[in-house]
């Protein structure tokens, strides 16, 4: 691949490089906080952090941001390393957790303190929000504020011993409650929260927040370049006036945009809503723009990778067409997957001058794009299925499919006509009559003669019966989050079931994971959900590429 251009994060690095700012080390991180899965977003955040990591032969850890006990869990924590790793990215030995640096946390909190630059704070919730001041208002001073330096720290102590109510009291920074920026206007360092964290048990009483935790992870771990999104961008000052107090090593923080997708939402509280809620079977359902959603729904690491890398990265947030996304699953199981016959709505089809007991077997090949992927056998017989809507009994004119007397083509078998319909007592059609012409063999002719159509099919005596689950949009807006309610625009649509779906008997063997394509209708993976009687397909994607019609219309 020819080296792309570097993007505005690698010209920062690559200048720290030649300047020796860090001693010539890269060293980076991801840091989620675990309290749900992963999504796409982080996809980009993952590949961000460890592609620098790669690319200048740096190292990126992966830490777990696990400050808050509310929401946090060990499921989460399991799902994310799965995630990161199936993404194709090691963090070597370099696991680490926030709440394992709480003690340190603690230290440089009551070295603040001892150096009159944060103080505890009596004022409620409410009352700190209150005090603030607004953007073109200063904030006012707390009556806490003055607290002589042995007061605050017996205070301190005596919260993190838990002596005191939650909400009762804080811990905050004393910087300057005029301050133009408002997160420099006091900003609280501790609360009280009375609950039991996943790690540490009910060691705690008090929680750091996360502008006093995050810098003080980057700057235990030596990170070099702290990226995170646009929306820390006025924090940094904050960051950095934590670290310049405390005198420790101070990495350099830097905002890359959000990634956000059309038809979808990506914030862990409102994924948390759909799955709590039971809008959708949980983190992994394949509808979710979760990492784990889209693993069982069939993507694979490669197309995820892809997708982020053509999105770039920008000093501005973006909203991204979902058909990218699809364009490069597309893309990947182009090459890759094999090729089968799957009839989704089938109807059937009797051969009335084929044998009633041959059977013939087809070679077939499993990948036009991959000449390496070999061939299967099929087997063809007298009665066979088609899908329903192949055959149209008055069909208008440009309808190349079949029809009382049209012949076609029969992928890799032969050419049939249609003779008769067979009818149920309420006129719908349940039977097909054809007749075959045995010099089609394959396929083909030698005469010359031209079939427009083709079509794809299973040998009824031969198919297997599975299901298959057809995906639409979660939402049916492009941005579900325009209404105050994101809730009342999803997509009642989202999943269909089909069932008695007829598929070529090779698929017997396929397990969980396997990916193919269906000829015509698109890619499909095999769900978790299958059992030893029944196989279970998800759409991955249709094989219409809305993106590359897009981009076409574009130019
Ligand atoms: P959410 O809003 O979904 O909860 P978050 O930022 O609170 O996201 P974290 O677990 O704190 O979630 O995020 C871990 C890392 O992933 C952070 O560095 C964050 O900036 C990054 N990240 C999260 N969402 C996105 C996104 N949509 N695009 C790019 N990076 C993201
Ligand atoms: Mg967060």
């Amino acid at each position: 691949m020819p080296d792309k251009p570097a993007n505005f994060i690698e010209e920062i690095i690559e200048r720290d490089l030649e300047e020796n700012t860090y001693n010539g080390r890269v060293h980076t991180r991801f840091p989620p906080e675990p309290n749900g899965y992963l999504h796409i977003g982080h996809a980009k955040s993952i590949c961000l952090n460890f592609g620098i990591a790669e690319k200048y032969r740096g190292k990126c850890n992966l830490r777990f941001d696990d400050t808050n006990p509310l929401k946090e869990g060990e499921e989460f924590v399991k799902a994310a390393q799965e995630d990161v790793k199936w993404l194709g990215f090691d963090w070597e030995d370099r696991l680490y957790f926030a709440s394992d640096y709480f003690e340190q946390m603690y230290e440089y909190a009551v070295q603040l303190i001892k150096k009159g630059k944060a103080y505890v704070c009596d004022l409620t919730p409410d009352q700190i929000r209150e005090y603030r001041g607004t953007l073109t208002e200063p904030g006012k001073e707390s009556p806490y504020r003055n607290r002589t330096i042995e007061e605050n720290l017996n205070l301190f102590e005596r919260m993190r011993k838990g002596e005191f109510e939650e909400g009762s009291k804080t811990l905050r920074a004393k910087i300057d409650m005029a301050h133009p920026n408002l997160n420099m206007r006091d900003p609280v360092m501790y609360r009280i929260i009375k609950k039991p964290h996943y790690r540490q048990g009910e060691k705690w009483y008090i929680y750091p927040t996360y502008d006093w935790a995050h810098c003080l992870e980057d700057s235990i771990e030596l990170i070099t370049h702290s990226l995170c999104t646009l929306e820390f961008a006025d924090h940094r000052i904050l960051y950095e006036w934590f670290l310049d107090q405390l005198g420790i090593y101070k990495p350099k923080q830097i905002e890359f945009g959000r990634l956000n997708l059309t038809y979808t939402v990506l914030s862990k509280r409102k994924l948390t809503i759909l799955v709590k809620e039971g809008y959708v079977n949980g983190w992994d359902d394949p509808r979710m723009p979760t990492i784990a959603g889209l693993r069982r729904r069939g993507y694979t690491p490669a197309a995820i990778r892809d997708f982020v890398e053509r999105t770039g990265v920008s000093r501005t947030d973006s909203v991204v067409d979902y058909a990218l996304l699809e364009h490069c699953v597309r893309e990947d199981l182009n090459k890759t997957a094999n090729r089968v016959m799957v009839v989704l709505d089938p109807i059937k089809v009797v051969i009335e001058n084929y044998p009633e007991d041959k059977v013939e077997w087809f070679n077939a090949e499993n990948n036009p794009e991959d000449k390496n992927a070999g061939t299967r056998k099929i087997p063809f017989c007298r009665e066979i299925y088609i899908e329903r809507d192949d055959f149209m009994e008055n069909p208008p004119k440009k309808f190349f499919r079949l029809a009382p007397g049209k012949e076609v083509r029969l992928k890799h078998a032969y050419y049939i006509t249609c003779k008769d319909v067979k009818k149920d007592e309420n006129g719908n059609i349940v039977e097909l009559i054809c007749t075959y012409d045995p010099d089609s063999k394959g396929g083909w002719t030698n005469d010359g003669r031209k079939v427009k159509g083709t079509l794809h099919w299973v040998s009824a005596k031969h198919c297997l019966d599975v299901e298959v689950r057809l995906y639409e949009h979660l939402f049916t807006k492009e941005d579900p989050e325009e209404d105050d309610d994101f809730l009342k625009n999803i997509n009642p649509n989202s999943l269909t079931v089909l069932n008695g779906c007829k598929a070529e008997p090779s698929l017997q063997d396929a397990k969980v994971g396997d990916r193919f394509q269906f000829l015509r209708k698109g890619y499909f993976a095999v769900d978790k959900d299958s059992t030893e009687d029944k196989l279970i397909f998800n759409r991955i994607v249709t094989l219409k590429d809305t993106w590359a019609k897009i981009q076409a219309k574009d130019k």
